[in-house]
Parts: structure tokens; C-alpha cells; sequence
């Protein structure tokens, strides 16, 4: 099967690339922005009818962290919002049945009916008002492939991912997600022999996947992708509160005694605990790596390879 993956010079789409060599029966290509900015329709349509790919794995997006999505709403919403849409349309244009979309446990009702909070519940109630705009655009994301699949003969598949984590993330200070920026906190910190600050409180909970898991998940899930029209990723139920992952970073680095919360800065959500129910049906034999020997690995990558893999 020849499979696109867009998105793929990001920290998804690095680990897609270092599983993929394991998967013969696929021929994989990966683009980055450099290779068709997903944000040109004509030149989108171009690259997928040119490259005629049987299956389209969506990663490519505008991302970023709980400051991030407060402080650049109007472009991730705009973003999303557009390169998804021409992503879709484009697949039509090019005849491509199979097209996965990547959405976020953060687009998740903030306040959902119950807990954990499964496939069917994404559109019940408002987002989490930190990150509406970019949840509200991907929510779009899913419309688009459901309708697309009521009026045309496709296969469009939303999977949606907890919290991920893993070599090749995003470290930039401002915009990256908190695992990435309390490791580079952490060894900001250490090198200087300031205080290790984590922002906010500590408390909100989060549910990790390690990007590699992901990655081969992706892959593994796309036989029963044709029947299921939202699927959410995650290893099993286990939420962490930032204070834990906090403390286990600060252990990698062997700098846990410096450790403070600046309770000036945003908690953003409390929690958006998520099932694996229907993943565990769909893959009941996928292990997962449990999040100590992934941070452990996360932080050694980051280490040998800082300060070049510091996005600007
Ligand atoms: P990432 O590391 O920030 O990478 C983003 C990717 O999107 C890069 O390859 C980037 O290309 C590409 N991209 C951005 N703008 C583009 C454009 N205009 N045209 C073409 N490509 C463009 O993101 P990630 O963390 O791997 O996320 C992958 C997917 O998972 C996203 O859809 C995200 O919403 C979703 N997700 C992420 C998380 C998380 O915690 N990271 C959680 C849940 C869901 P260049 O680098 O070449 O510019
Ligand atoms: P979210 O899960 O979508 O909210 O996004 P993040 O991955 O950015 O996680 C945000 C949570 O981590 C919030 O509770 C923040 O207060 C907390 N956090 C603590 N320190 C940091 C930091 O340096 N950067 C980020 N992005 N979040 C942090």
C-alpha cells in the first residue's frame, strides 16, 4: 500500500518514519512543510494527484502547547481550519479513499456528560475555553470526514491521540507541550543551578502516549479504520499530574531538589480523562512503552542532541 504521511519532519512524523521500516508490505513518503505547504490548495491537489497515494496519514498541523493555544488562537484556528479542509478535498481530487485525520483528546467537551469521555462524545458540549480555537477547528476536521463519507464512496478515519511525548518534540520554551518544555527546563535549570519552575499549580492531570507507540498504532489501526470513524490512542487509563511527570523529569536529570510551581501562570484544563476502551477491542495485543523507559529515552535523545534540536 502506498501511504503520504504529511506532517512527517514533526515529532509524530519523525517516529512514524523511524517505525515504518518495519511495515514491508507499505511503501511510506513523508512530506514536511518544505515539500508542499499544506496551506496552497492548487499546489496540494498538485502533490496528491502527482504522488497518487492509496492512503493519506494526516499529521501535519499547527500545534503547540497550553500557551501556545492561548496566546496564538486566531492562527491555529485559521490554520487547522484550512490545511485540514484542503487536505480532504484534495484527497477527493486525487481519488484517495483512506484519509486519517489526527485530532486531540483537548477538543473534548470540558465539561463532558461523564467520565471517561469515549468517541461519541466530541461535539456534546464546548471545548475547554484555552484552546477552542484550535479544538473547534479540528472538530471541523471530523464533520468534514463524516460527511465526506456519507456523500462520497471514502474511508475517512479521525484518530485521536492523548497527550503525546517522545524524541524529536517540539522544545521551544513558548510554544511547546509540557513534557517537552520541563525537559528543557529541567536542564536549562541544572546547567545553571537555578530552580526547576513548572508552571501552574502542579495539579491538572494528563493522560501521555509515547510518539513511537503512536506511530505503529496509527499503522496497525488501518485495516479497522473503514469501520470506525473515530478512534482514540492512548495506552491505557493511567493519568499523571504535572507535579508527578515533573518529578519524574527532574529524577532523569538527578536534579529533584529544586523543584517549584508558579501558581501565576494558567492550569488550562483539569482533566480530559479519555477511554481506551474501543482501542483495546481494535488492538487488544499492542504493547505500549510504559512512560518511565519512554521519558528515560526522551531525555537521553534530548541531551545528546542539544542545542541543535531546539526549534526557533
Ligand atoms: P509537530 O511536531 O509540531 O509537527 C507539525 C508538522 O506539521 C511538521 O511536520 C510541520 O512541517 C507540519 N506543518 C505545519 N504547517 C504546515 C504547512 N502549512 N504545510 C505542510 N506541513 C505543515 O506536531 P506533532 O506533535 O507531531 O503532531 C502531529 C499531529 O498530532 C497533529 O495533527 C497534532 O494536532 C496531533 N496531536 C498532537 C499532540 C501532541 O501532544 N503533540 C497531541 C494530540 C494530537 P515542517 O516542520 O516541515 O514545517
Ligand atoms: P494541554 O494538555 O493541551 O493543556 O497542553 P500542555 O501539554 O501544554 O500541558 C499543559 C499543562 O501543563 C498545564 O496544566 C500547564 O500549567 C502545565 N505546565 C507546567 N509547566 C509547563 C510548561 O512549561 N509548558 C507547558 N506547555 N505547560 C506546562
Amino acid at each position: 500500500m502506498k501511504i503520504l504521511v504529511t506532517g512527517g519532519t514533526g515529532l509524530v512524523g519523525h517516529a512514524m518514519q523511524q517505525v515504518a521500516t518495519d511495515y514491508h508490505d507499505h511503501e511510506f513518503i513523508f512530506m514536511g512543510s518544505k515539500d508542499c505547504d499544506l496551506l496552497d490548495f492548487p499546489r496540494t491537489v498538485h502533490t496528491l494527484v502527482h504522488l497518487n497515494p492509496e492512503v493519506v496519514i494526516h499529521l501535519a498541523a499547527n500545534v503547540g502547547g497550553l500557551y501556545k493555544n492561548m496566546s496564538q488562537k486566531l492562527s491555529m484556528f485559521e490554520d487547522n481550519l484550512q490545511m485540514n479542509m484542503n487536505m480532504v478535498r484534495a484527497c477527493h481530487a486525487a481519488g484517495t479513499r483512506q484519509f486519517i485525520g489526527m485530532l486531540s483528546t483537548c477538543i473534548f467537551p470540558d465539561k463532558p456528560t461523564s467520565y471517561p469521555i469515549n468517541e461519541t462524545m466530541l461535539h456534546e458540549s464546548p471545548p475547554h475555553e484555552s484552546n477552542d480555537a484550535y479544538a473547534y477547528a479540528k472538530r471541523m476536521l471530523h464533520v468534514h470526514c463524516e460527511t465526506a463519507n456519507q456523500y462520497r464512496d471514502t474511508a475517512h478515519t479521525c484518530m485521536i491521540p492523548t497527550n503525546i511525548y517522545g524524541e524529536n518534540d517540539n522544545y521551544n520554551l513558548q510554544d511547546s507541550h509540557v513534557i517537552p518544555a520541563l525537559i528543557h527546563k529541567c536542564h536549562l535549570a541544572k546547567k545553571h543551578g537555578q530552580d526547576f519552575v513548572v508552571s501552574g499549580t502542579g495539579k491538572p492531570l494528563r493522560q501521555f502516549v509515547y510518539a513511537p507507540d503512536l506511530a505503529r498504532s496509527i499503522i496497525e489501526l488501518l485495516p479497522y479504520a473503514n469501520r470506525n470513524s473515530t478512534i482514540i490512542l492512548m495506552p491505557d487509563e493511567t493519568e499523571y499530574s504535572i507535579g508527578d511527570v515533573a518529578r519524574m523529569i527532574a529524577r532523569e536529570f538527578g536534579y529533584d531538589s529544586r523543584l517549584k510551581f508558579d501558581t501565576s501562570q494558567s492550569d488550562g484544563q483539569y482533566k480530559k480523562t479519555a477511554s481506551n476502551r474501543l482501542f483495546k477491542q481494535l488492538l487488544p495485543e499492542f504493547n505500549h512503552t510504559s512512560i518511565e523507559h519512554g521519558l528515560k529515552s526522551t531525555v537521553k535523545h534530548f541531551i545528546n542532541n542539544y542545542p541543535n534540536n531546539i526549534r526557533l
